[in-house]
């Protein structure tokens, strides 16, 4: 899993800002272009006086924290609450970079001078951007709730336009203050907050700081509520069935939308098995990631989303909840899979895991292995072997069979390529036994 800090490294394509501003006329235009009355002859000018407000769907170059201007596109406005009338605020969405990166900028964030004119047509219908009706918005709450069925091109749309601002900025959860990522659909009571107060063993949620502090004085959990099926040094992972329980369940999902763009979120949480990681000290046990399964999954999924927590990246944690999972399917003796579609994120950790476990096997093995054995030993699906091993460039199609060819120099190469495993699952502190439906 990635983190907020890899991408301010990434510069591709930025642009500085340039030197147009130094043309301007210093004979005071400026003040009468702010006015609203440029001179005929203020080619700049009268196209910055002609642009503003800016309209939904604009490009132009934007200052980012890191000091640099980027190319972005406004995806909302709005009236600055306490600020002259005619000044707005843009939601705006860095082209060059994930959704996660969308924010609200001031006006002087924004070079004029870059603008670009020809506005999105897909978002021209402002009435439906700026308010979704109430029946707009129950309905997306209904596909939400239903969940699994599939969004039509229309219900997308929709979605895209109700998500596309985040509604919480920021959240506590422990010791921790956390930027969000995406929108999250908390119930309507909370649509006027911009941080929420998490009891981050409950994962309750409040609006206030001081409604958090009476709740941890009654609180009385100390780690998620389920059995702990993995201990290893200050390491536990905790099964909680979503059935027992509901409301921890939900609170968790809702925590999770804040960071995972395109899943689709459940509500019916009956249906799956939540495996919460945590970092554990004498305080209680500290939520660091999780990642989520259905109890019986046609399609061999063996995970549905995966999660770590933003100040808990980087450290192999990610890896090591894909390892727990293929654990679990090893111990049920199935094959499993992902649920798709896999987030940026979680696709580069995927793919890095299947390398490793399978290069790693073909290191050491000597004469032939087919694609069955390999995914035997893994419980990896054998679609998921065959496209690492294709993407690899380690098969080849002789006399209608698909051959592995696995020169061990290359192997070292591609293994060295994907990286460290993270930390390893301990197999031997797993004491699990797979879900059985009671009664
Ligand atoms: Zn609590």
């Amino acid at each position: 899993m990635g983190s907020m800090e890899a991408r301010t490294t990434s510069e591709n394509g930025s642009a500085p800002k340039g030197n147009e501003n130094q043309q301007q006329p210093e004979d005071g235009s400026q003040d009468r272009v702010l006015a609203g009355n440029p001179p005929e002859n203020d080619a700049s000018g009268k196209r910055k006086a002609g642009v503003l407000p800016l309209e939904v769907g604009t490009r132009v170059m934007c200052r980012w924290r890191d000091g640099k201007f980027h190319p972005v596109k406004v995806i909302e406005r709005r009236k600055i609450p306490c600020g002259v009338p005619s000044d707005y605020e843009y939601y705006v969405h860095y082209t060059e970079y994930n959704r996660r990166l969308d924010e609200w900028v001031k006006l002087e964030q924004l070079d004029l001078d870059s603008v670009e004119t020809d506005v999105d047509e897909k978002v021209e219908d402002k009435a439906t951007s700026l308010k979704m009706t109430r029946h707009q918005k129950r309905k997306i709450d209904e596909t939400h709730v239903e969940g699994h069925e599939e969004l039509d091109a229309a219900s997308l749309r929709e979605h895209e336009e109700f998500t596309k601002v985040k509604n919480i900025a920021t959240i506590e959860l422990g010791r921790y203050e956390i930027e969000t990522w995406y929108f999250s659909p908390f119930p309507p009571e909370y649509n006027d907050c911009s941080k929420l107060f998490f009891c981050e063993f409950c994962l309750n949620f409040m609006k206030r700081k001081e409604q958090l502090q009476r709740h941890m004085r009654k609180c009385d959990l100390k780690h998620p509520p389920g059995d702990e099926i993995y201990r290893n040094g200050t390491l536990s992972m905790f099964e909680v069935d979503g059935k027992k329980n509901k409301v921890y369940g939900q609170n968790l999902c809702y925590l999770a939308k804040l960071f995972l763009d395109h899943k689709t979120l459940y509500y019916d949480v009956d249906l799956f098995l939540f495996y919460v990681l945590c970092e554990c000290d004498d305080r209680g046990c500290h939520m660091v990631g999780y990642f989520s399964k259905e109890k019986h999954s046609e399609e061999s999924y063996n995970l549905a989303c995966i999660l770590t927590l933003p100040p808990y990246q980087r450290k192999g944690y990610g890896k090591f909840l894909i390892a727990f999972s293929y654990e679990l399917s090893k111990k049920e003796g199935k094959v499993g899979t992902p649920e798709r579609p896999l987030s940026d994120l979680g696709l580069v950790s995927y793919r890095g895991y299947w390398t490793r476990v399978l290069l790693d096997i073909l290191k050491k093995h000597k004469g032939n292995i087919s694609i069955k054995e390999l995914s035997d030993m893994t419980a990896i699906k054998a679609e998921d072997i065959l496209t690492t091993l294709q993407g690899l460039d380690l098969i080849q199609y002789r006399k209608g069979q698909h051959v592995i060819c696995a020169d061990p120099k290359v192997l070292d190469r591609h293994l060295k390529a994907a990286g460290r495993g993270g930390l390893e699952v301990d197999v031997s502190k797993l004491i699990w036994t797979p879900y059985k439906e009671q009664g």
